[in-house]
């Protein structure tokens, strides 16, 4: 059975993913943030260490501090670009002898539309998720002899827990109608992509950064 690493399980995406893969022929594991804390290289250091043979690797877990240019502290750069680049690339780097060694591997960042693009106050962010689409492009190129696939997926917004906390039911409307679909996607939309992505009934598919958007970016 193959093993699958996702992070940022507990809740919104990542969550619907683990139900995903869960339904499906896979050993799922889902630390919590006491076990691989992602804003310490130190905690993912150590958690390779002891655990290395995942088949899959699903860089999911991400912050998105909003900020106008001038007021974005430095700590806030240096953890965002821990948490959402530097972890995901220890992580795949932690994981890929394993995959190499069987060739076979699946690797899936979950970046962002605003990796593509971007709106005001989301500079950190941005810079963040281009650089993972960076990474799934490389990675996609030195990896694809030992057939590991690495794709990024790029959603568009999402209804999650946070995203209902965070907006009243008029600002939802309101994001609705900038959206081609005129709704907002469901994490259970992303987590389909997931399971397609890493199936065996992708063999070919490698180095896209696939935006699941609603139609978004067609804009
Ligand atoms: P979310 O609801 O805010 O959940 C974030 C997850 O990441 C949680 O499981 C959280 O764990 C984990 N996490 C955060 N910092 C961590 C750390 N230092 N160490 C370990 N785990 C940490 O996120 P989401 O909205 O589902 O987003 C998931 C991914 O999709 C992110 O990469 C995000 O950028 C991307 N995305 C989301 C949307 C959207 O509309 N929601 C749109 C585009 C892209 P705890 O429970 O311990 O806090």
């Amino acid at each position: 059975m193959k093993r699958v690493l996702v992070t940022g399980g507990s809740r919104g995406i990542g969550a619907a993913i683990v139900d995903k893969l869960k339904t499906l022929e896979y050993e799922v594991v889902c630390p919590s943030r006491q076990e691989l804390n992602l804003s310490d290289a130190a905690s993912v250091k150590s958690f390779i260490e002891n655990d290395n043979s995942f088949d899959i690797l699903i860089n999911n877990a991400g912050i998105n501090p909003i900020n106008a240019l001038e007021n974005i502290p430095e700590s806030d750069w240096d953890e965002t670009n821990v948490v959402n680049l530097k972890s995901p690339f220890l992580l795949a780097q932690g994981f890929a002898p394993h995959m190499k060694k069987n060739q076979w591997g699946r690797i899936i960042n979950i970046s962002s539309i605003f990796g593509i693009a971007s709106r005001a106050e989301r500079s950190v962010y941005t810079s963040t998720k281009a650089g993972v689409n960076g990474l799934t492009t490389s990675l996609a190129v030195e990896l694809g002899e030992y057939n590991i696939l690495v794709n990024s997926i790029c959603p568009g917004y999402i209804l999650t827990d946070l995203t209902k906390q965070n907006n009243s039911e008029e600002q939802i409307a309101a994001i609705s109608q900038t959206i081609p679909t005129r709704r907002l996607g469901k994490p259970e939309e992303i987590a389909e992509v997931v399971a397609f992505l890493i199936s065996g009934n992708n063999t070919y598919i490698t180095g896209q950064h696939i935006a699941v958007d609603g139609g978004f970016l067609c804009q």
